[in-house]
């Protein structure tokens, strides 16, 4: 549909820069452009755009492309949909010739579904402007309301007169069918064949997609009738999923990417007359709570979110509800509370715009500070529910991942609620380890699906062709991978079984042999690092797993300096992987039975299980590597030919034969 050399015009002007940075705040390193990846969820940018090549890559998840790729997947445009796109941005005309009733119909549906909603979308615009009563009705109420006409076209702002199908009887005779005017709701079908227009009556809010296209309609009822709703929306469809999009977003994003922060708005009139206001970098969730993916969506642009909802209870609640969310997501929040019964969109009505962007910058607050008052003043009125309050703010300091930001608010927060700093600390480790085993049981159920899923697929025949194609080298590499594989998911048990045993219960007693000044061995009390730690260094065996040696090498030094890591040490490490992997064997369901862990150490019966699980578990990891080491002895033995060289690996055989025999005997600790 597009020729050749308009295809090239296209391609030439494009800017990947440009075209990315319309969707992902972008900053400038050398001679790339990086910023957080749109494709993947992250906190720290890895998305990489250059320039000069016209690519983008991201090193999280690997996504890569030029622009027209980008476009494609980031708005799932088709290859002429994007060419068009970028064909609209740098102003170049694309002939298109006439379409054929069959090509019309060859067109997607999605396609269909935006023809109609942009025809729909001019016609309620058309309406307000030029019709009569969309003048005194609809137009009549935006200015009611202050708005100025800069501002209602700006946002495409309408009305839909209130007849009960003059939009639909317009659109079918200009060839719109029935089944797209139903299925982006415009108009309702009756069983009886009757039909209306959805949004009749009532003023129009299109709601646009990031690149401008209109997916649906907000609507708010201008009559007083008491049963009808107050917004009505467009229900979801082919093209609009009212979770992913934010109300305003479209016009919006150049300035919250530029200011590097979001108002988080109830309304759309809050939207429209913040943006009124200048204050322009503010959206809103369309008719929806917030949701994730709403959230990450901000979060593209800026990380720092101002909640700005209604003072009410249900305001303060869906606050705390929003700022939690955010919190998850590493974002920084802050909030502002108007005074009671007031919005943004009533206080610039009633004030102005100068009051309102000047009201916004007094009262911001951090919200954990906020969210600490408000606990603090409820503490005061209904002590009794202390704990529980107390609770609830802990519980939301362990969402924010930032450790350097979870021990300044935790400093606050003492601070406010007059508690130790340290026991304010100790019970957000707390909090963080719930939550990340509620975590960590999730995935597992997520994975356990998985899991079955795929054993599912397994139990089909493998294809035949794939094997009787290989060649016997390929089949023998093949097999060697096999092999490695297996062989490091095994090391991989042993090693695990292992630092369980470190980590979970490192701090724990047991009874060892320890040898005696006169040759013999008696019993000590020795802690599970202790031993664990001791006899692997005796033997010289290191792990294998690069981060389980990290987390080794932790309780190595600790115990030089006769302390053991606790939780909080772990959940408070920097680097991601070793804090996550520690915590994940820390919380993993122990093998022995739950009473045992309720009940503590003090019972003797579990003291002793416990000693057998280190016996038993050091005894074959040592008699695994043993046998490893064997083995790669006898292959060098075989290919030795320098007989120095020979009688070196025999001496080294017959040490390791005999740390075998010993093994069952040799746990003893050695001091020193
Ligand atoms: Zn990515």
């Amino acid at each position: 549909m597009i020729s050749h050399e308009t295809k090239q015009r296209i391609l030439d002007a494009t800017r990947i820069e440009e075209v990315v940075g319309d969707f992902v705040s972008l900053k400038k390193r050398g001679a790339n452009h990086i910023g957080c990846c749109p494709f993947h969820n992250e906190k720290t940018p890895s998305f990489y755009v250059s320039p000069s090549k016209g690519i983008f890559k991201c090193f999280g998840c690997g996504e890569a492309g030029d622009a027209v790729s980008f476009l494609m997947k980031h708005e799932h445009y088709t290859y002429p949909e994007a060419l068009k796109w970028l064909a609209a941005k740098y102003n170049i005309a694309v002939e298109e010739e006439e379409m054929t009733p069959e090509a019309k119909e060859a067109k997607s549906e999605r396609e269909s579904l935006y023809n109609l909603t942009e025809f729909a979308q001019k016609w309620f615009v058309e309406i307000l402007n030029h019709d009569e009563t969309g003048q005194a009705v609809g137009l009549g109420y935006y200015h009611e309301r202050g708005l100025t006409d800069e501002i209602i076209a700006r946002f495409g702002l309408g009305y839909s007169p209130e007849a009960w199908q003059a939009f639909s009887d317009h659109a079918l005779k200009s060839g719109y069918s029935k089944d797209m005017l139903e299925k982006t709701g415009l108009t309702i079908f009756k069983e009886d064949g009757k039909y209306y227009d959805r949004f009749r009556g009532r003023v129009t809010f299109p709601i646009y997609s990031i690149s401008g296209r209109v997916l649906g309609w907000s609507c708010r009822i201008l009559s007083k009738e008491k049963q009808a709703a107050k917004y009505v929306n467009s229900p979801d469809s082919a093209i609009y999923n009212k979770s992913h999009i934010l109300y305003g977003l479209y016009q919006a994003k150049t300035a919250i990417s530029k200011a590097d922060k979001c108002y988080l708005v109830e309304g759309n009139l809050d939207v429209v007359s913040m943006h009124q206001s200048g204050v322009e970098n503010t959206v809103a969730s369309c008719g929806t709570s917030l949701t994730v993916e709403q959230v990450r969506l901000i979060k593209r642009y800026t990380q720092n979110v101002t909640i700005v909802y209604d003072s009410d209870a249900a305001g303060i609640k869906a606050t705390q509800r929003a700022a939690n969310m955010m919190f998850e997501e590493g974002m920084k929040v802050r909030c502002v509370l108007f005074p009671d019964g007031d919005d943004p969109d009533s206080y610039a009505q009633h004030n102005g715009s100068t009051a309102l962007q000047k009201y916004l910058a007094e009262h911001e607050e951090n919200y954990m500070l906020y969210k600490a008052r408000i606990t603090n003043m409820d503490i005061r009125r209904d002590p009794i529910r202390k704990s529980e309050l107390l609770q609830d703010i802990i519980n939301t300091i362990a969402l924010v991942p930032d450790l350097m930001e979870r021990t300044e608010y935790i400093a606050q927060c003492a601070n406010i609620f007059n508690i130790p700093e340290q026991a304010m600390a100790t019970s957000v480790a707390r909090a963080i380890r719930n939550q990340k085993q509620k975590q960590w049981k999730q995935q597992q159920e997520a994975q356990a699906g998985q899991e079955a899923q795929s054993a599912e697929g397994q139990s089909q025949p493998a294809a035949p062709t794939e094997s009787a194609q290989q060649s016997p080298q390929e089949a023998e590499s093949m097999a060697r991978v096999e092999e490695i594989l297996q062989e490091a998911q095994h090391n991989e048990h042993y090693e695990k079984h292992i630092m369980e045993l470190l980590v979970r219960s490192g701090n724990e007693k047991i009874m060892w042999p320890v040898p005696t000044a006169d040759g013999k061995e008696e019993e000590c009390d020795w802690d599970v690092a202790s031993v664990i730690v001791n006899v692997l260094r005796r033997d010289g065996i290191e792990l294998e797993n690069p981060v389980y040696k990290k987390i080794y090498s932790i309780y190595e030094e600790s115990l030089q300096h006769g302390t053991l890591p606790d939780s909080t040490f772990f959940t408070g490490l920097d680097d991601e992987n070793v804090r996550n992997t520690a915590i994940s064997l820390m919380i993993e369901p122990k093998e022995l039975s739950p009473m045992w862990a309720e009940k503590g150490i003090g019972v003797p019966s579990e003291r002793k299980r416990l000693q057998q699980d280190v016996k038993e578990s050091l005894m074959s990891f040592r008699l695994r590597r043993l046998d490893q080491l064997l083995e790669r002895n006898a292959k060098d033995l075989k290919e030795a030919d320098d007989p120095e060289l020979q009688m070196e690996l025999m001496r080294e055989r017959s040490v390791l034969m005999a740390q075998r025999l010993a093994l069952g005997k040799d746990l003893r600790i050695v001091i020193g």
